[in-house]
């Protein structure tokens, strides 16, 4: 399995301790990374042939918090293998920015800046306590400057993450309230008039160069009417121009990236990042602003193959893991000084691997769903289940425009009771293949100590037609500030040209 990307982590140890990082939850030893470990690394890539494989020198941390980082990128160089590198970009000091862009060009390396919080109020999460925001800005600038000033031909991308991408990446996030963690700007508005006075800046900044002759724009942009569309001439596949550059943008895809030329070599791009992990310690810092939440995270089940296993990356102890997601080595695929990972056995396990991730409590947990659900104490009379998770078909819209979804063998509904409840109200409809059927419900209480559901109710259900779009009860005290699963086991039909597994329509479901 021939990787695209590869990790080197030349150290977990960061500057940084952002909220969007799982670093600051990592129960794994702090420590570099070996060189003769990186050594053996890259030398059975170029073994294998894999000389177009790109080597990112992170997992967790930060490269340039390794003193040796110019040797694993001479190492790199040797293999003739090129570098991604992902760094803050506030060490960057000038003997390093001169190091970096005298002894390397673009065929060696490609940088990225991660300045994933473009504004003073969101440079606050990354907990830097040695740099003002204003500060940081200009150790980028000061980065772009020094690689002018060496005619260096090194990319520099520097993507910006809005918090808003980190959950809307899919629906894998259910939110029951707007959360203040998460918010980067206030509206939609907001954020575009941000991004034009960004690109403002940067043409200012563009012209400053241009009056050091650090650049021609002229000469770059001639034969056309808007010169930051030659995003090509820098190696930049996708690119686009100023007008909708935000339209465009906000659009991006994790598998097509459109970035946005802010000068030559130097391009910028908003980043689905998506959340790093689903791991409730993790979210629960990511979201430490916000009160009155509880989060859930939903392991997935069943069998599930992953294409990304086999992008192999080594921790700095040497610990082989399928993925830059398994930060804490819990997958291991063994460690990289007794393991050739060319050879057909490790392949054989890796295939193996591959076709079933779901042994793995990391992969259970990667892109798993996620319930952040509101927890301020209520005085209505009943509560709606909005958390819907495994074994669900997506939702439909009858003509009278009624939502309802099918239930699928054995579903899921979370709640987390706002207020001592009595029992739990179905609105359902049963189809007439389902007539005289048993389905039954349970509901599990859940222990956050123990991370397990207790069985609190069983009960049987009739399925009858006759009855039809009416709601069904069943009795069970759910207690006010414990959190229920609740699971409708229904038997199931296949509908006719619909392939799909079916059970009942559920237009809603209540606490009451
Ligand atoms: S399923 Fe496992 S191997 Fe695949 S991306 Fe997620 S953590 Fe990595």
């Amino acid at each position: 399995m021939k990787p695209d990307v590869t990790f080197i982590e030349i150290t977990n140890h960061c500057n940084f301790d952002c909220s969007f990082c799982p670093n600051h939850v990592l129960k794994r030893q702090k420590g570099f990374l070996d060189i003769a470990i990186a050594r053996k690394f890259l030398s059975q890539l170029k073994k294998a042939g894999w000389d177009d494989v790109l080597v990112d020198l992170a997992v967790l941390g930060e490269p340039f918090m390794n003193k040796s980082v110019f040797d694993y990128l001479d190492l790199c160089k040797e293999y003739g293998l090129r570098v991604y590198l992902v760094t803050n970009g506030a060490l960057i000091k000038p003997q390093i920015a001169k190091k970096i862009f005298k002894k390397y060009s673009k065929d060696d390396i490609e940088i990225e800046i991660s300045f994933q919080t473009p504004t003073e109020t969101t440079y606050q999460r990354r907990y830097n306590k040695q740099h003002t925001f204003f500060e940081y800005w200009q150790q980028i600038k000061d980065v772009i400057c020094a690689k002018y000033k060496y005619k260096s031909d090194i990319r520099i991308i520097l993507p910006i993450t809005t918090y808003d991408f980190m959950l809307s990446v899919d629906d894998s996030v259910v939110c029951e309230k707007e959360l203040d963690s998460l918010k980067l700007f206030e509206n939609e508005e907001t954020q575009k008039r941000w991004f034009y006075d960004y690109l403002n800046e940067m043409e200012t900044f563009a012209q400053e160069l241009i009056r050091k002759n650090c650049f021609k724009w002229r000469k770059i942009a001639k034969n056309t009417e808007e010169p930051w569309q030659h995003a090509e001439e820098f190696g930049v596949c996708m690119h686009t121009g100023k007008q909708n550059a935000y339209e465009v943008l906000t659009q991006n895809s994790s598998d097509k990236i459109i970035y946005y030329r802010l000068m030559p070599g130097i391009f910028t791009y908003f980043k689905k990042f998506g959340l790093w992990t689903r791991k409730v310690d993790y979210l629960e810092r990511l979201l430490k602003e916000d009160k009155d939440i509880f989060v859930y995270t939903e392991p997935r089940h069943g069998e599930e193959k992953c294409d990304l296993v086999g992008n192999i990356g080594i921790l700095s102890d040497g610990t082989i893991v399928p993925c830059c997601l398994d930060y804490e080595g819990e997958v291991s695929l063994g460690n990289i000084e007794d393991t050739d990972i060319t050879s057909e056995q490790f392949q054989e396990k890796l295939e193996k691997f591959a076709e079933n991730v779901l042994i793995c409590e990391t992969c259970r947990q990667c892109r798993s769903k996620v319930f952040i659900l509101d927890t301020v104490s209520t005085d209505d009379e009943r509560q709606e289940i909005t958390a819907y998770g495994n074994n669900w078909n997506s939702v439909e819209v009858e003509e009278d425009g009624k939502k309802f979804r099918w239930t699928k063998e054995s579903s899921d509904v979370y709640i987390y009771a706002k207020r001592d409840w009595k029992s739990i109200d179905l609105d359902m409809k049963v189809h007439p293949f389902l007539n005289g059927a048993m389905a039954f419900l349970t509901i599990e209480q859940y222990d956050i100590v123990a991370n397990t559901f207790t069985m609190r109710k069983k009960q049987d259900l009739k399925l009858n037609v006759i009855n039809n779009n009416r709601v069904t009860s069943v009795s069970c005290m759910l207690e006010k500030g414990s959190f229920y699963k609740i699971c409708i086991n229904t038997p199931i039909f296949e509908g006719g040209s619909d392939l799909r597994k079916l059970g009942l329509m559920v237009y809603g479901i209540y606490a009451h």
